[in-house]
């Protein structure tokens, strides 16, 4: 037997009822919020992610699915599978010169993603992200909308106990001016840190902040460490901007913390990141990452544009989901005229019922026992029924059963 493939997942019963419910709800708040949606190709040249991404990101190192296409006297092109949509949007955005609307310019996406990584509960390599990108707005207002628009979703998916965390990761001046102070402190303990973080500590030492081993963590408590951790280190305008930004989500009553070991994985953030959290996943407990992305679309060749955004995995969004009823269907047709069924089918499908039929012209006691289970009614129709042209509708919560004469009182 041919099995799906480690880290990929089938979704279908009742699962798929909830991956539905997110979808829709998605579509729902990010429309009413004037998001417009974005599809984007599944693989991109690898190129957009080693720059888009960042070649000291764990993403670009160890976890991107990149493959060359083409033989050996055809152009061959190194194409990587996305690992996450952000950069595939900003190229689409300079792609189509999307800059020349007027700002603010709002996107969301659903799909799927693909890192190579060591399945777990709550991470897969297959799985799916849904987030929002918004360009030209640089004020902490956009920064305010975004994380609103995703408190929303997921109030609309009736998860309110999450908590939302907040950082600054400051511009380029302050961030380099962090970068010293922190590479300074950790210098003595350079050989203690794991060996991921001995590469952040040339590449990308603010990364380091981010690490999950626990003799790494151990060190980030020494007083001396801790307190350029917990220093202020941000420029004023990069407080001013969080201020700004925290005095926003007061007044939209949005709750928050702060929390200056946040700096998140990719390269390319600057000023604001955020990630909202639950405790009930366990240590995979980001549901949703964001912030704020200045420089992306001009270090991929676009003008300069202020950006933010926020991905969720959508796995972890339904697992802390309830489990949802299927609803039953409108019409189940009971009839041993398979033609004359599928006709009502077609007719009553066309009007925005949901209907089915038997197909395998079972017994009719046998087709009343399946209408009973998936239906609210049964509409019978025998040879009584079709030949004088009424319809016999048999409600099954109630079990009265009516005559119906005219297919619109249906
Ligand atoms: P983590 O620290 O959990 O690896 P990340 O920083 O790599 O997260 P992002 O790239 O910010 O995650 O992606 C945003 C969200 O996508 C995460 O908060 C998480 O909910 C989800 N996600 C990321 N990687 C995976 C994965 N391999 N499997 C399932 N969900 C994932
Ligand atoms: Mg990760």
């Amino acid at each position: 037997m041919i099995k799906a493939q480690r880290g990929t997942k089938d979704i279908l019963g009742d699962e798929i009822l909830i991956w539905q419910k997110i979808e829709n709800s998605a579509k729902e708040v990010f429309q009413n919020a004037c998001f417009n949606r974005i599809q984007t190709p599944i693989f991109e040249a690898t190129e957009l992610f080693n720059r888009g991404v960042g070649d000291s990101t764990d993403i670009v190192n160890k976890e991107m699915y990149t493959f060359c296409v083409g033989g050996i006297n055809k152009d061959e092109t190194s194409i990587t599978l996305r690992p996450e949509n952000t950069a595939g949007v900003v190229r689409s955005y300079i792609e189509h010169n999307i800059q020349r609307q007027s700002p603010p310019q709002k996107f969301w996406y659903f799909g799927p993603m693909f890192r190579y990584e060591r399945p777990q509960a709550g991470r897969q390599r297959q799985f799916h992200q849904v987030g929002v990108e918004m360009f030209g707005v640089a004020d902490a207002a956009a920064d305010a909308e975004v994380i609103m628009t995703a408190v929303e979703l997921l109030k609309s998916l009736g998860l309110n106990d999450l908590e939302v965390e907040l950082n600054s990761l400051g511009c380029k001046n302050c961030k380099d001016d962090y970068k010293t102070s922190i590479k300074k402190v950790l210098e003595p303990y350079l050989e203690e840190l794991c060996d991921d973080c001995k590469m952040r500590f040339e590449k990308n030492p603010l990364r380091i902040l981010d690490c999950k081993n626990e003799n790494c963590q151990k060190i980030f408590e020494k007083e001396e460490v801790k307190k350029v951790i917990f220093g202020d280190y941000v420029c004023e305008e990069c407080k001013d901007h969080f201020d700004k930004l925290t005095s926003y989500l007061d007044n939209l009553n949005i709750k928050y913390s702060k929390n200056k070991l946040l700096v998140r994985g990719l390269d390319y953030y600057n000023r604001t990141v955020f990630e909202i959290k639950s405790n009930l996943l366990g240590s995979q407990s980001a549901v949703c990452g964001g912030g704020r992305y200045d420089g992306l679309v001009e270090m991929l060749g676009g003008q300069p544009t202020p950006a933010i955004g926020f991905a969720m995995g959508v796995e972890r969004l339904a697992s802390l989901m309830e489990k949802i009823e299927p609803q039953k269907i409108d019409y189940y047709i009971v009839s041993n005229n398979t033609i004359e069924a599928m006709k009502l089918a077609q007719k009553l499908r066309r009007n925005g019922k949901t209907a089915d039929y038997c197909t395998q012209n079972k017994k009719f006691t046998k087709q009343l026992e399946k209408a009973s289970k998936v239906a609210n009614k049964a509409l019978i129709l025998g040879e009584d029924e079709i030949n004088q042209g009424f319809y016999s509708v048999k409600d099954l919560n109630t079990s009265e059963q009516n005559k119906v004469f005219d297919f619109e009182m249906l």
